[in-house]
């Protein structure tokens, strides 16, 4: 195929914006592809010369692809810069240095897809020494038979930004009326932007859009999906997914409540730590292993310690299984926020030395393929079952730490437990819910804390019983209103064993002793002195307590010596706080 085809369907993508017209263009133009090209000219359509699941990269950067049409056309890397910096696009700059030196030239026109494609995919190839000529090279011989338009095109696809606004659901579409718009009696008016169907063509119409929606969500590649389509509905709908190709993942709802996740998941529920580090995919053939992210992208080689975990403790021969990696910091044996590791995502050198940094523990939480069986359509329990037996577990590799229970305090009480261990919050899984790629569906629903924090001031407190008996364990916690103080909670949570690792119960019995008033059993009334920061993940309307509000699961973050009683949240602020979050 001509790269012109091509590039005409760029331009027309490029020229408008509406989505059904982006559709006509592109399906008109996959029904001329033949099966040969499809690959190649579907991953260009992309914007790709590599699937995004693939290692390999281009690697070119703006001052390569300057010294590459520098070389093609003669300018100098000054003069492509100057064109560069008016024109704010390379791609651009590229096709106007293009047009400048061969105005009086006629173009050979004779640039294939083929040649592009293998141009740039041969790029990636080179490493060490004079790897930066050789990419020059490649890119400029493509230029040197380009037109200005096709210049343009050439740079942005190396450069990985495109530029049309051609996102999955138009891909999705246009295959869909390339290979069913006849058998679905669709037609587009272009005058009009729509396309009319009856009510039951609209039914099959839905029905083909999701069967290719499954397609695409199983195998992520448009190629394999464009092929199965052209076959007919039933190929769409036996697509397999490939142990080594990623999938897309299955998503999850909101709730704010542990109350209002049962609502969605049913009773009983799987309830699970929200452990706070990111999802991978990881794929185990023999002694292969794939780690992909949600976004698809291979990371293995940025993972060698997961990768050979995976490899030792996943004692199936084959699976496709779902984690969570969490930072995992040695000397405290506690996790780490995510923060503390995204740099390992990212990193392309001293790979072994940051992974020696920044260890990580693998969470699993789900199972989708395992020994050539795919168990998306299983019950989650049963899917949990088989994982169980799918791997050996370690203090570094194992499953997610849940509980099934139909009960909501119990429930509530493993999420309190799961945020003091420095998780993010719970998730509650419907027991027999299918594992569905690429939806936000209703089979699994996370309760997240999104802690905000107030300054509040302590005004009573209860000494603890058992082997906390010798210090006070749970405080009452006031704003001001005026020169009053009003009770909002109690809070007994967020407090750490050691000392050294910062506020424990005994250091805040010691700040509070010199401000006790008064004592009747265990309660104490406490002057308001002590000023501390607590995290909380909602304000509800509560009779309970003076300011008429309660901190739902409030969580003591630190003291806050540079604070002053008089300094502390106001009424007024609380019930600021508590309208907008009810307004979101
Ligand atoms: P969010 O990123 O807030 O949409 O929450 C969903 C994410 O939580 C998932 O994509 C996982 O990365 C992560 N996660 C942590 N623990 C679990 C778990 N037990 N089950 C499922 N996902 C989990």
């Amino acid at each position: 195929m001509l790269y012109q085809s091509l590039v005409d369907v760029y331009v027309r993508l490029a020229g408008t914006s509406k989505r059904l017209e982006k559709t006509n263009v592109l399906s008109g133009f996959l029904s001329q592809v033949s099966e040969d090209d499809a690959e190649r000219v579907i991953l260009l359509l992309q914007g790709l010369v590599f699937p995004v699941w693939d290692e390999r990269r281009l690697g070119v950067a703006e001052k390569l692809v300057l010294r590459a049409i520098s070389k093609a056309t003669g300018k100098s890397a000054e003069a492509v810069e100057q064109v560069w910096k008016t024109s704010g696009d390379l791609g651009d700059a590229a096709a106007a240095c293009v047009q400048a030196k061969t105005q009086a030239v006629l173009y050979s026109g004779e640039l294939s897809v083929g040649k592009v494609f293998a141009n740039l995919q041969q790029v990636a190839s080179f490493t060490g020494d004079g790897t930066v000529d050789n990419k020059v090279g490649l890119i400029a011989e493509l230029l040197t038979s380009a037109t200005p338009v096709q210049a343009r095109y050439v740079i942005r696809t190396a450069l990985g930004d495109l530029r049309i606004g051609l996102g999955d659901g138009t891909m999705r579409d246009a295959t869909v009326w390339s290979c069913f718009a006849a058998r679905l009696g669709l037609t587009y008016d272009a005058s009009e932007n729509d396309f009319q169907l009856t009510p039951e063509q609209r039914q099959q119409y839905d029905r083909v859009v999701d069967a290719v929606q499954f397609a695409y969500d199983r195998t992520t590649d448009f190629a394999s999906v464009l092929s199965a389509a052209r076959k007919g509905e039933d190929s769409l709908r036996s697509m397999k997914i490939v142990v080594g190709k990623p999938l897309k993942v299955m998503l999850y709802q909101k709730a704010s409540t542990i109350g209002e996740a049962f609502e969605v998941v049913d009773r009983p529920a799987s309830v699970e730590y929200k452990y706070d580090g990111f999802r991978l995919q990881i794929h185990k053939k023999r002694e292969e292993v794939f780690l992909f992210t949600r976004r698809l992208e291979n990371v293995t080689a940025q993972f060698p310690d997961v990768a050979d975990r995976a490899r030792s403790c996943i004692s199936a021969r084959e699976a496709i299984v779902e984690a969570e990696i969490v930072g995992f910091d040695l000397a405290t044996g506690k996790y780490l926020p995510f923060q503390n590791i995204s740099v390992r995502i990212q990193r392309k050198y001293d790979i072994q030395e940051t992974a020696a940094k920044y260890p990580v523990h693998i969470v699993l939480f789900d199972l989708i393929v395992v020994e050539g069986r795919d168990c998306t359509l299983l019950p989650y329990k049963d899917r949990i079952e088989l994982l169980t037996h799918a791997v050996a577990q370690s203090r570094e590799f194992h499953l997610a730490e849940r509980i099934t229970t139909d009960d909501e305090q119990e429930a509530t009480q493993f999420y309190v437990k799961s945020l003091s261990v420095g998780n993010e919050g719970v998730m509650l899984k419907r027991l027999d819910s299918p594992y569905q790629p690429g939806s936000r569906v209703g089979f699994g629903v996370k309760v997240k804390a999104v802690m905000d924090a107030v300054d509040v001031v302590i005004v009573g407190a209860e000494w603890g019983e058992g082997k906390r008996s010798a210090w006070l364990s749970s405080f009452e916690i006031a704003c001001r209103h005026g020169d009053q103080f009003l009770t909002i909670g109690r809070v007994g949570t967020g407090f750490k064993e050691k000392a050294e690792e910062g506020t424990t119960f005994a250091d805040l019995t010691e700040a509070l002793k010199p401000h006790v008033r008064a004592q009747k059993g265990r309660e104490v009334a406490v002057a308001p002195a002590v000023v501390i920061e607590v995290a909380y993940e909602e304000i509800q309307a509560s009779p309970s307590y003076s300011a008429e509000f309660a901190l739902r699961f409030p969580r003591f973050i630190r003291l806050r010596p540079d604070r002053r009683p008089e300094d502390v949240t106001t009424l007024d602020d609380i019930r600021e706080l508590y309208s907008h979050q009810r307004g979101k």
